[in-house]
């Protein structure tokens, strides 16, 4: 047969390796650490194998482990000793972020990011304090006999909390800050913060196009951040949306984000690919806590070969457009890299 075109010339196993596309290292991988003022030891969490909450002493061991396998960024979730309706311990010097932050930084090496937001510190779960809101059966607001009063999120006097959050984690020693409330004008709000406080070098990783999905279930045991009441789509953004998600990103830039963040990651590659051709801003992903317990959960029963199929997903999620990736199997893809 006389073919021209034989693109299975370049897969044979000696050239494959020069004509690939793409390559995931561990120096592009961000590992979730929960950190948990309510406990004295590590707690493992049972919907997301291999994960804990560690308590603050045991904080700079639990990033030591993370460096260790070349993972070289942490982004720290905090779970607090207490709640209450305005999330205050959110911003206290003696929180559970700052604490763990103080430690870390002063004695590791690892580049700590921080998630700026109020869902693990309100009683209610939501992420700010709420205000009532009028809306009818339809979702419209309208003042009709058909209107009964619903709660929402009240997203001006979040922004004052936001504020006061970013400036704490800059003063304990935040190399970066990550809003992830949805709230709009989040970015300019904590870049005014941070440069007044004179944490003009510090950059905001914002959580650019976070849509509301139920690929964030085991999260919500490991922070222990789950709404009492409702759900988060008066703020976060409707999966069914990807225009939006550009005009959410556009105004983030306008605002001074640092880095553009997509999350979920592998049901909105399409999203990441877009955020990557019109944009020049880094992009990073957030491979959820769902996708990383479904491949686990098939796994167990044999049904999946798990570490082919994370550096499966993880490569996706890089050949869509994403620079970093905050995933659940960092520490274990990095060991394989
Ligand atoms: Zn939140």
């Amino acid at each position: 047969m006389d073919l021209t075109h034989r693109p299975r010339r370049l897969r044979q196993d000696r050239v494959r390796g020069l004509v690939s596309e793409t390559s995931l290292e561990p120096s592009d991988l961000i590992a979730p650490v929960f950190v948990d003022a309510t406990t004295d030891e590590r707690r493992p969490i049972e919907s997301m194998p291999g994960h804990e909450r560690v308590p603050i002493a045991e904080s700079v061991a639990r990033v030591e482990d993370v460096l260790e396998t070349g993972v070289e960024a942490v982004m720290l979730f905090g779970i607090p000793e207490s709640k209450d309706p305005e999330g205050t311990r959110a911003w206290a010097e003696d929180g559970v972020v700052q604490e763990a932050l103080r430690r870390i930084t002063s004695e590791t090496d690892a580049y700590v990011i921080t998630d700026v937001c109020l869902c693990e510190y309100t009683d209610h779960g939501h992420c700010g304090p709420l205000e009532e809101e009028l809306r009818s059966e339809s979702g419209v607001a309208a003042d009709g006999p058909a209107c009964e009063p619903t709660m929402t999120v009240d997203n001006d006097a979040t922004l004052a909390a936001l504020e006061k959050i970013a400036a704490s984690h800059a003063r304990a020693g935040a190399d970066m800050v990550a809003p992830s409330g949805m709230m709009d004008g989040m970015v300019g709000a904590i870049r005014s913060a941070l440069d007044r406080e004179g944490f003009a070098n510090v950059p905001i990783m914002s959580y650019a196009a976070k849509y509301e999905s139920a690929f964030y279930g085991p999260f919500r045991d490991a922070a222990d951040g789950a709404p009492t009441f409702g759900n988060r789509r008066h703020y976060q953004m409707d999966p069914a949306n990807a225009r939006e998600a550009m005009r959410e990103v556009r105004l983030d830039a306008e605002q001074g984000a640092d880095v553009m963040m997509v999350k979920p990651a592998l049901s909105y590659l399409d999203i990441i690919s877009s955020v990557r051709r019109e944009f020049d801003h880094p992009v990073a992903a957030y491979n959820v806590s769902g996708e990383y317990a479904m491949l686990h959960a098939a796994a167990e029963k044999g049904w999946l070969d798990l570490e082919a199929v994370a550096t499966e997903s993880l490569l996706s999620i890089k050949r869509a457009g994403a620079d970093l990736i905050l995933t659940y199997f960092a520490e274990d893809i990095a060991k394989q890299l």
